[in-house]
């Protein structure tokens, strides 16, 4: 018997994409999460603008170098913390995606992609 969604996870990676969805990863995650939970939204928001300053110093080293060392896994760390502060707020990390993805293409639709503001 086929199990189609074995053959479905060997053909995504076969083309180097993953099946899991943000709301998967989100939840995962969760069970890494050790924090004080009394102190949550700053902790992970000291956490995040310390993995996107790692993302930052791999890129830098990248430029320098010439040689892409873990840029990706850096990412990754950043992609946990907004996970988790998705989770404190009680809002689907997927949700968020839909969100921001649907705020930029009204602005492209409405030739407002560059500039600045957040209510553009
Ligand atoms: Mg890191």
């Amino acid at each position: 018997m086929v199990n189609l969604e074995e053959e479905a996870r060997k053909f995504m990676q076969s083309k180097n994409k993953s099946m899991i969805t943000a709301d998967e990863y989100q939840e995962k995650a969760k069970a890494t999460a050790i924090y004080p939970k009394k102190d949550a939204l700053p902790y992970l928001a000291l956490g995040l603008g310390s993995e996107a300053g790692e993302v930052s110093g791999k890129v830098k080293k990248l430029i320098r170098d010439g040689t892409q060392s873990d840029v990706a896994s850096e990412i990754g760390d950043v992609l946990w913390y907004c996970a988790m502060l998705a989770s404190e707020i009680n809002v689907s990390l997927g949700k968020i995606m839909e969100g921001n993805l649907d705020k930029l293409y009204d602005r492209k639709e409405r030739g407002k992609l560059q500039g600045s503001g957040d209510t553009r």
